[in-house]
């Protein structure tokens, strides 16, 4: 296919959007490791799972067997609003860069949440009120989950509680009234308003919180107030079924132009866009059909691929939550308060990991100046302002890009471009300001935080 005939964005129409959502667990010959009961340190089954999680959610997050999962037809048609997403063939950018690489981005940012986290928010929110509970309670970082899941719970006319990480709380004062605009309560996490919240503002006085912190005390709540269930964004299984609509666009549109991507890249913080993102095109590398370089980023401030242990641990710090075997850098690590939120959690989707674990992708570590810079380079040509989180899968395109043309090969390239940053111009202007640190933990502090990891087998 001559290039000059792919357009700058490629769209698909109502009819050729997904119908069902794409379980990669199917194909995967070592399934990702079962959640462990903390208690009994035996596999969770429904029942345990069902005064956490909606019902049909746990069936979701257990079925490892079903591939293709119809989406509900609700949740198409609020898709519709915002979906597809499009698309777009980074001319400006290969120009500037002046690089022989094809290179593509799927904008996940065109929605009032700023990211792709909508698209399981509103499955999550669905499932809910379908079983007819009062509300949802969450957890939220950045804020961008809890603004998507705000809009979710507004739509259903669901309560919706968030605790939102302290550090944000502060920072980002905007994202916590868009929450409120959708009619969420939010808290400052940890709060003096949970035992756990307490108990961990007792041991850290002072402490800017993290992401555990802040589903320990989503999780309690939940499971203390009737007709109350708790969401996550990220992690879970049914998260990353849910962004598999990402993925599946990305190939229907490519498939399209009859373009077969070399290099797909994401960001990585609980592997959420990127499961979803890859789904397709991993399923299509584990039934032998294709191969595709496939790359995690992550901040090496938190970096859980490349410098954690592959081991059951606590999704929370409060250690209330299962234990996934995932790749980790202990319950108990609190990163340094980075600009990139949405990337500060400790573990990994157990899916992500045991793929990685088995070769099937790659991983890489980059800085936040660099990822800055990267997201400066893009924002001036391509017409976006890119989240932090999402400009680390922008950093590692560019330099994939940069190798391409130092080698000459015309790869393509395709990364996720999770959302907009426009929320985060604090961190921005430390950027410019040139007060931003890349604070790196040592290897003593994460022998310290694998200390506190759980024994299992
Ligand atoms: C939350 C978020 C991420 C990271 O979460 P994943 O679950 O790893 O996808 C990335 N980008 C943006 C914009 C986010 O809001």
């Amino acid at each position: 296919m001559a290039d000059n005939k792919i357009p700058y964005k490629i769209y698909l129409t109502e009819e050729e959007m997904p119908k069902a959502w794409y379980n990669l667990r199917a194909d995967m010959k070592n399934k990702p490791a079962p959640l462990l009961n903390p208690g009994t340190g035996k596999p969770l089954t429904a029942e345990e799972l069902s005064p956490i999680f909606c019902d049909e959610l746990v069936k979701q997050e257990l079925d490892d067997e079903t591939a293709f999962i119809e989406i509900p037809a609700e949740i198409r048609d609020f898709y519709k609003m915002y979906r597809p997403s499009p698309l777009v063939r980074a001319y400006c950018l290969e120009k500037k860069l002046q690089t022989p690489a094809k290179i593509y981005y799927k904008f996940e940012g065109n929605n009032t949440s700023g990211s792709h986290k909508l698209n399981s928010a509103i499955a999550q929110a669905y499932y809910a009120k379908k079983q007819g509970l009062k509300g949802v309670t969450t957890e939220t970082g950045a804020g961008q989950w809890g603004t998507a899941l705000s809009m979710a719970c507004s739509y259903f006319e669901l309560d919706c509680k968030v605790y939102m990480v302290k550090v944000s709380y502060e920072q980002k004062p905007f994202r916590r009234e868009v929450m409120r605009t959708y009619g969420a309560s939010v808290v400052p996490s940890p709060s003096e308003t949970t035992e756990v919240g307490r108990k961990i503002l007792e041991m850290h006085p002072g402490t800017t919180g993290s992401l555990g912190c802040a589903i320990s005390e989503a999780v309690e709540v939940a499971t203390k107030n009737p007709g109350y269930r708790y969401v996550l964004g990220s992690v879970l299984n049914q998260v990353l079924l849910h962004q598999s609509v990402i993925g599946l666009e990305t190939k229907a549109a490519l498939d399209k132009y009859d373009i077969h991507p070399d290099i797909i890249i994401g960001c990585a913080g609980g592997g959420s866009n990127l499961g979803g993102l890859i789904a397709p095109f991993m399923g299509e590398k584990l039934r032998g059909k294709a191969d595709y370089r496939i790359i995690a980023v992550e901040p090496a401030s938190c970096p859980s691929f490349t410098r954690g242990r592959f081991a059951y641990d606590f999704c929370d710090t409060g250690m209330i939550c299962p234990l996934a075997k995932m790749y980790t850098l202990g319950s108990g690590f609190i990163p340094s308060p980075n600009h990139a939120g949405g990337l500060r959690f400790h573990g990994m989707s157990t899916v992500l990991s045991q793929l990685y674990h088995d070769g099937f992708m790659e991983a890489q570590s980059v800085e936040q100046t660099s990822v800055f810079e990267a997201a400066e380079q893009f924002a001036r040509v391509e017409g976006i302002l890119p989240a932090p989180e999402s400009s680390h899968a922008i950093r590692v395109a560019i330099d994939e890009a940069l190798k391409c043309k130092e080698t000459g090969e015309e790869k393509t390239i395709v990364f996720g471009l999770t959302g907009t940053g426009y929320f985060d111009m604090v961190a921005y202007e430390k950027y410019h300001d040139g007060l931003m640190s890349d604070e790196i933990p040592t290897d003593e502090e994460l022998e310290k935080s694998f200390a506190t990891l759980p024994q299992i087998g």
